[in-house]
């Protein structure tokens, strides 16, 4: 039986995965949705889909199985909390929430509950290349990791709307998770630096050097480029104590012309990770048809949460910001197992 979604914002991402669930995808029927602009919500929505007039409206109507949050970040722990309250299912695009006090609020409530609901849009866990990334580290072919390079680089920001704290309190998100998935491990510390900054962006701070250290040992080594105007490119290598794994360049068509001979870069983060979040839906479809979530939890949403503050007070103290998480409750001790399947 088809899983029946209601989708909570329906911006450039919302409209996306509405797409993505009624046009590529099998198994789910997009039955609601609800922006804070009644005519956003009125133009994304699917044929027979209804526009419900409040977010609480659409996750307390019998039609909805199962909740897609794509509003904006501040948006998030409230509309998180009503579906755990209503025993939904819940898919919330990143950041899971913008605080730790919030984070802790979604996890105490997920507990409570005593199942997995919600699951965190960290899609690059779905992505073929870094799952196999993360096989051979896993394999122990190569021994320990010992350092991880995460480079993100996006062509361009939205001017004004995206600010100096983006790159380590939206941006950053990522490379945490996908360090912490990759690497096994869990961050305990963080520094920045700033190098020669890009005239590109005006006042914008970018680039951004992110150190993360972890409980290993282990440092993973973060450069941040929001503004370098040639493409978006996702690069990763993790060194070892035998040898190194990193992603490969993309296959791309190859273009041979008066300039030589290149391949096309990816223009934003839908042309790059398209089939991993294709398959980071497809899995979320199976679980939330189980009543539960796969994938990342509330617990990296949370991880990713204290990373992202601790970068934010290292930038201005310019110093090393540990970072202390809660103990681990029982309900998120499979997730990486289940993550890596
Ligand atoms: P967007 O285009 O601004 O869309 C967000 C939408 O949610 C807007 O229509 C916004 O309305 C609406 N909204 C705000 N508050 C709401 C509320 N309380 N209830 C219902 N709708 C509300 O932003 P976006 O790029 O789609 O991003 C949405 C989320 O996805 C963000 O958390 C972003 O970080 C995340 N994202 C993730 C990825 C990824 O790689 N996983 C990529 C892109 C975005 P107004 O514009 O009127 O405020």
């Amino acid at each position: 039986m088809a899983l029946n979604i209601g989708v909570l914002g329906t911006g450039m991402i919302g409209q996306d995965h509405i797409r993505r669930l009624t046009q590529v995808l099998s198994g789910a029927n997009v039955v609601g949705v609800s922006d804070i602009s009644l005519e956003r919500a009125q133009a994304a929505a699917p044929e027979d889909a209804e526009v419900f007039e409040t977010p609480e409206a659409l996750i307390s109507s019998d039609k909805v199985d199962a909740i897609v949050i794509c509003s904006w970040g501040p948006a998030h722990e409230e509309q998180l909390l009503a579906c755990i309250a209503a025993g939904k299912p819940v898919f919330c695009e990143k950041p899971m929430v913008t605080s730790e006090a919030a984070a802790l609020k979604v996890i105490a409530a997920e507990v409570a509950f005593g199942r997995r609901l919600v699951q965190v849009g960290f899609m690059r866990r779905f992505d073929a290349d870094y799952r196999r990334l993360k096989a051979v580290i896993d394999s122990g072919s190569l021994g320990a990791p010992l350092m991880y390079k995460s480079v993100p680089r996006n062509a361009s920001v939205p001017e004004g709307l995206y600010t100096s704290e983006m790159p380590l309190n939206d941006t950053l998100v990522h490379d945490a998770d996908i360090s912490r998935w990759l690497l096994n491990d869990e961050v305990v510390g963080v520094e920045v630096r700033l190098p020669r900054r890009s005239t590109r962006g005006g006042e914008l701070r970018d680039p951004h050097i992110v150190l993360l250290h972890c409980a290993s040992g282990a440092i993973v080594d973060v450069e941040i480029s929001v503004n370098i105007a040639y493409g978006y490119d996702i690069r990763g290598e993790v060194s070892c104590e035998m040898g190194v794994a990193s992603l490969p360049n993309r296959p791309a068509t190859v273009i041979s012309d008066q300039y030589g001979i290149r391949q096309a870069i990816p223009e934003d983060w839908r042309e790059r990770f398209i089939e991993a979040y294709d398959q980071e839906f497809r899995e979320w479809i199976v679980a939330a048809g189980n009543g539960t979530a796969t994938g990342p939890s509330a617990w990296d949403g949370y991880a990713a949460t204290l990373v992202g503050d601790a970068a934010l007070r290292a930038v201005e103290g310019g110093s090393y910001e540990a970072i202390n998480m809660i103990e681990k409750p029982a309900l998120y001790e499979t997730e990486i197992a289940m993550a890596a399947e």
